[in-house]
């Protein structure tokens, strides 16, 4: 019988519990740690305080090539690529630490409650780090700004223009964006009541007020009471 080491199994528990933290499947956590599925799913209740959600991982190569999560994507397995090969983090804590830094550079100027998922889940990114091992995609130079985006592999490298450089048409134009671009207007707005040309700022504000009056209401309830009559 194989005696299981107390300390590598402690070890084993503080690196689900953070990969649980981040949002992990189950499948990521049996492939990273010794631990059984058992201790696993219960690990996971404690931590969460519901079961592990139970179906297939996210699969598919191809959605790391659309162009949002191409962005997103790309900027994460950078942060992974330099955590791994120049810090002493390595492999399933690079991409920890990578993880985390992505999620600051996800939530940076996103609007406080609007409750929106990362574009990247721990578990695609994960996901994402095993298709390039398997050598499944690569990183293409962009030949308008020259960075390096994540592409198929064998795709030619020649003629490669990035996500940034020549976004869809329809980029940007979500219902979530919608709400942003609204709440910015009604700050803008805001701004411009407070100045002494609130009156030449009057029919613009007539205007604009049943739409940042809405916005705000979805966006920042607890601002309600700042505007001025
Ligand atoms: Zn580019």
């Amino acid at each position: 019988m194989v005696t299981k080491s107390v300390s590598q199994e402690a070890k084993d528990i503080e690196l689900a519990t953070q990969m649980i933290h981040l949002g992990a499947r189950l499948q990521v956590l049996q492939a990273e740690t010794a631990l059984s599925y058992d201790r696993l799913a219960r690990l996971y209740r404690e931590v969460r305080g519901c079961s592990p959600p139970k179906g297939m991982l996210p699969f598919s190569v191809d959605w790391f090539t659309t162009w949002l999560p191409n962005i997103h994507s790309t900027l994460f397995y950078s942060v992974y690529c330099y955590m791994d090969q120049l810090t002493p983090a390595h492999k399933v804590q690079a991409l920890i630490e990578a993880y985390k830094l992505y999620l600051e550079q996800a939530c940076a100027g996103r609007i406080e409650g609007a409750g929106e998922e990362p574009v990247l889940s721990f578990t695609r990114a994960w996901m994402l780090i095993r298709f390039f091992e398997s050598g499944m995609l690569q990183l293409s130079a962009c030949e308008r700004c020259s960075g390096q985006f994540i592409a198929h592999a064998h795709d030619p490298a020649a003629g490669f223009v990035c996500a940034i450089c020549k976004p869809p048409p329809r980029a940007g134009k979500t219902r979530s964006s919608k709400i942003v671009r609204a709440s910015k207007a009604a700050k803008k707005d805001s701004v411009n009541e407070n100045t002494p040309k609130q009156k030449a700022k009057k029919s613009t504000k007539k205007a604009s007020s049943v739409a940042k009056g809405s916005a705000e209401a979805i966006v920042k309830p607890q601002d309600e009471d700042k505007n001025p009559v």
